[in-house]
C-alpha cells in the first residue's frame, strides 16, 4: 500500500484518512520486521529539533500520524487538508480490529492502578480482546519488560508513557521483538480507565481539545506555550521560503 506523505519542518507526515491508516497499519503487522507508529505533535517536533537521537527515531518510524491540532494547522498552511487522526481514536480502532481478528495485544504504560483498570475496561468493551501482556509505565529496568514482551509474543503493542519516553522505548524494542506493530499513545490509558476525561465533542470538533486539557491540567500550559505559536511561526516561515 502506498504512503502519501508531506514533509513538515523536516519530518515526514502520513496523509491517510482513518480507514486507509488502519489498512496501512494492518499491512505493517504482516511485515517481516517490527514497526513504529508515531503520533506526532508540535511538542514532539520541538523536542526532536533539540535531540538528534530522538529526531532519528521519528525519521525511521514506519508511520507518522498527525495527532495534534498544531500539525493540522501546519499542513493547512501548506494547502493540505487532513482528517485529524488522534492517537487515542486510532488506537481504539486497532483494538477493535484486534478483538475481531484475534490479534494478540500488549499494553505498557500509566500508573499501576490505571493499567489494572484499563485492562478491565477494555475487556468489558471488547470481550474477545486477547491481552497477552500488560505492565505499568513506572519501571527502572527496561530489560525485564522486554523479556516479558518477548515471551508473550504480542502482534500489537500500545505504549502509553508520554513523549519522548514511549518513542525511545519502542525504538529499543524494534530490534528485539519480531514483527510487532508498536504505537505510542501518551495519556490514552488514563482516559480509557476513566481517570481523565477527554474534552467534550464540541471542543474536539473545534480543535480546542488542547485548550480544554490545559484548563483542566494547568501544569500543561508550559508544554504548549511557547511551543505551539513558535511551531506555527516556523511553518509559515518555511512556507514563505518555499514560495520565494
Ligand atoms: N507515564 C508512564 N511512565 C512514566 C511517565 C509517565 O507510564 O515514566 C504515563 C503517565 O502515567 C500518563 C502518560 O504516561 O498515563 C502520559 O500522559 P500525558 O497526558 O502526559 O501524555 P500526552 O497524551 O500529553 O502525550
Amino acid at each position: 500500500m502506498e504512503r502519501k506523505q508531506y514533509k513538515l519542518l523536516g519530518y515526514n507526515i502520513d496523509l491517510f484518512d482513518m480507514q486507509s491508516a488502519l489498512n496501512y497499519a494492518k499491512s505493517l503487522i504482516d511485515g517481516a520486521n517490527s514497526s513504529h507508529i508515531v503520533t506526532i505533535n508540535p511538542e514532539i517536533i520541538d523536542y526532536a529539533n533539540k535531540h538528534e537521537e530522538y529526531a532519528k527515531i521519528l525519521k525511521e518510524a514506519e508511520m507518522v500520524i498527525p495527532d495534534g491540532i498544531g500539525i493540522k494547522i501546519g499542513l493547512q498552511v501548506n494547502g493540505i487538508r487532513v482528517q485529524r487522526l488522534t492517537g487515542i481514536e486510532f488506537a481504539r480502532l486497532l483494538i477493535d480490529d484486534a478483538a475481531k481478528n484475534n490479534i494478540p495485544v500488549a499494553l505498557v504504560g500509566a500508573k499501576p492502578n490505571v493499567i489494572e483498570k484499563v485492562q478491565k475496561c477494555l475487556k468489558e468493551d471488547f470481550p474477545d480482546l486477547n491481552i497477552v501482556y500488560a505492565h505499568d509505565g513506572y519501571f527502572k529496568d527496561n530489560s525485564e519488560i522486554f523479556e516479558g514482551l518477548k515471551l508473550s509474543c504480542p502482534k500489537i503493542l500500545f505504549v502509553a508513557m508520554g513523549a519522548p519516553k514511549q518513542e525511545e522505548f519502542i525504538y529499543e524494542l524494534k530490534s528485539i521483538l519480531p514483527s510487532t506493530l508498536m504505537i505510542g499513545i501518551g495519556g490514552s490509558f488514563d482516559v480509557w480507565a476513566g481517570e481523565v476525561q477527554r474534552a467534550p465533542k464540541i471542543w474536539q470538533k473545534l480543535g480546542l481539545e488542547w485548550l480544554y486539557r490545559t484548563i483542566k491540567q494547568p501544569e500543561r500550559f508550559k508544554r504548549i506555550f511557547p511551543t505551539l505559536p513558535i511551531f506555527v511561526y516556523n511553518v509559515i516561515k518555511e512556507r514563505l521560503t518555499k514560495k520565494g
